[in-house]
């Protein structure tokens, strides 16, 4: 199963628009005879054409994913069993530890404006413990995985607790006032250490971002 076809199905959406265009999908590189043109699907200003391979249309499945700005605009899970659903991003940790009955797919949304879920077409999840994510500013999807974010949150709540600012603690903590705040804590020294391997993480960055104190 693609992204396109478990969104399709989880909206009811298998009425899918179609088209008369023979060639062979932007998206999934499938061939298709009901193929939609690119300029019936995305608009002048549209970013995300490096996402896209060699082809002429788009399937009736992958135009799916495109089909909809609130793909873009707001942050969303979608799950077989389970339908789909927008969330605001107060609610991203929420999701993200307790993400909807397999096969699902979740993205979070920061300005709207890329789609980086197009990077995911075929990573859909059956593990609740470790699966990937699309957040908008990476462009690769994202490896959660349970333990490892478990001591990520665990490590943010205490550092936000110490009130070290987050642009801080996604630097690495190097201001002197921060620094002193971290060396106030206990098993500040294996904090420390954790947070140099981690500032190059993707997963770190997005903790960071949605842990709240
Ligand atoms: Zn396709």
């Amino acid at each position: 199963m693609t992204l396109g076809e478990l969104l399709q199905r989880a909206r009811s959406r298998r009425v899918a628009p179609t088209g008369t265009l023979q060639g062979r999908c932007l998206i999934c590189q499938r061939l298709t005879d009901c193929g939609i043109p690119p300029r019936k699907t995305v608009s002048a200003n549209f970013t995300a054409w490096s996402q896209f391979l060699g082809g002429n249309c788009f399937c009736p499945i992958c135009v799916e994913l495109l089909s909809d700005d609130i793909y873009r605009k707001k942050s969303w899970v979608v799950s077989l069993k389970d339908g789909f659903k927008t969330f605001p991003n107060d609610e991203a940790l929420a999701h993200l530890l307790d993400p909807p009955t397999p096969p699902f797919f979740l993205h979070i949304a920061k300005r709207g404006h890329k789609q980086t879920w197009l990077a995911a077409l075929y990573k859909i999840n059956y593990s609740r413990d470790s699966y990937f994510f699309t957040y908008e500013p990476i462009d690769t999807p994202i490896l959660f995985d349970r333990t490892r974010a478990g001591l990520m949150i665990d490590t943010m709540k205490i550092l936000l607790e110490a009130k070290i600012p987050k642009r801080e603690i996604r630097a690495g903590i190097t201001e002197p006032s921060a620094v002193k705040k971290l060396m106030s804590l206990n098993g500040w020294e294996d904090i420390y250490k954790r947070l140099q391997i981690w500032r190059y993480d993707p997963l770190w960055e997005v903790i960071v971002d949605v842990t709240r104190a």
